[in-house]
């Protein structure tokens, strides 16, 4: 019988990352810095997993205790490559104070070591060990741009399409939907005709202020309009599909499987939209790419781009990724490489993301 892999000390931690420029959302408002949770899972014999998680600024701080206090001692001695057993048990023990918001940040960063962790143990890149569709995923820059003038929108167009990019995606929700259409129809001007572009609304609008935006935007052929209203209105998200005439991307703000679930099965999402560092980890995140796959819809992804181009690669219904604009290229060593609008899955073992541990040290929280 083969050895367990014992997980012995977890190392946490949390940093407070500045970004190059302000980003602006509808929700959010002006963006400065983000916040990175970071684990190192370490087997018995050494082997290292790493994973991690994120937030818009605040309750980093709690992810971060969850992960020191609580799953560091739920987690100690357990065998390292029985995953979905840890992950029950962590979800269960956390789960009166949990069931979501922090606890399920810290959650997601562990199971992303521990998926690291195996593919390395197997010499595999993480897409091949969990499915190994296809390493090229279609990829699109999506801009955290609502409050650039129209011109700096197009400049900041312009250096995506430079760098590799075959896909936009662009935020609306400005106070007056006027704005939002000028700005989405100068996009599709400057892109072209069958250009793919995306719209995000950041949960702007109420279901019926989200049918009117949609129905103005469709005569740009948008290929989705991502998160109209708030993710707890599932119903409203069904009739926006039905009465909107767009697409509907969502899922950035929803934290369990059960919740995807839900807006899946009642019609209320076409590409649904897990992010692998809020939505439990890698393990949940294959479980909706799989639950989609059931109902015929693709699967597409939100933030966290060098880990998920792993999860995109695994399955045959996936859509586009996004290259969020909370990058990590700065304190990575190999960030992704794309080739003519596809992000290429790396063959390093496990996702093939080296920390520059020192670097982040200067900016720990
Ligand atoms: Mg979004």
């Amino acid at each position: 019988m083969r050895a367990m892999a014992a997980i012995g000390r977890l190392e946490p931690a949390l940093y407070r990352i500045p970004l190059p420029t302000v980003l602006t959302d509808s929700t959010h408002g002006e963006i400065r810095a983000f916040e990175l949770l970071t684990v190192r899972v370490r087997d018995a014999e050494g082997a290292e997993g790493v994973g991690y998680s994120y937030t818009v600024g605040r309750n980093g701080r709690a992810a971060l205790s969850v992960l020191a206090h609580e799953i560091s001692e739920i987690a100690a001695g357990a065998d390292a490559e029985r995953i979905e057993a840890l992950w029950q048990r962590v979800w269960w023990a956390t789960h009166y104070g949990g069931r979501g918001g922090p606890t399920v940040l810290a959650l997601s960063a562990l199971d992303m070591a521990l998926w690291d962790l195996k593919a390395r143990r197997a010499g595999l890149p993480l897409w091949r060990l969990l499915g190994g569709n296809d390493p090229r995923v279609p990829c699109y820059a999506g801009g955290i741009d609502l409050d650039l003038p129209t011109a700096d929108l197009l400049r900041q167009t312009d250096a995506n399409l430079a760098h590799g990019f075959r896909a936009i995606k662009m935020k609306v929700g400005r106070p007056d939907l006027a704005d939002d259409i000028s700005r989405v129809a100068a996009m599709r001007r400057h892109l072209g005709d069958g250009f793919p572009l995306m719209l995000d609304a950041n949960m702007k609008w109420t279901a019926d202020e989200a049918i009117r935006a949609a129905r103005a935007f469709a005569p740009y052929d948008p290929l989705w309009l991502e998160e109209p209203i708030v993710p707890d209105d599932v119903a409203g998200h069904a009739r926006v599909v039905r009465d909107g005439g767009l697409p509907v991307a969502a899922g950035e703000n929803l934290r369990t499987l059960w919740d995807f679930r839900h807006l899946i099965a009642s019609g209320g999402v076409t590409f649904p939209e897990p992010d692998a560092t809020n939505c439990g980890g890698v393990t949940v995140f294959m479980k909706i790419a799989h639950l989609a796959e059931a109902f015929s819809l693709p699967v597409t992804s939100h933030g966290a781009h060098d880990v998920t181009v792993h999860l995109l690669a695994a399955v045959p219904n996936r859509s586009y990724l996004e290259a969020h604009g909370f990058g990590l290229d700065r304190y990575i060593a190999e960030p992704l490489v794309l080739h003519e609008g596809f992000a290429i899955a790396p063959e390093r073992p496990g996702h093939g993301i080296s920390f520059d541990w020192a670097a982040l040290e200067a900016i720990r929280a």
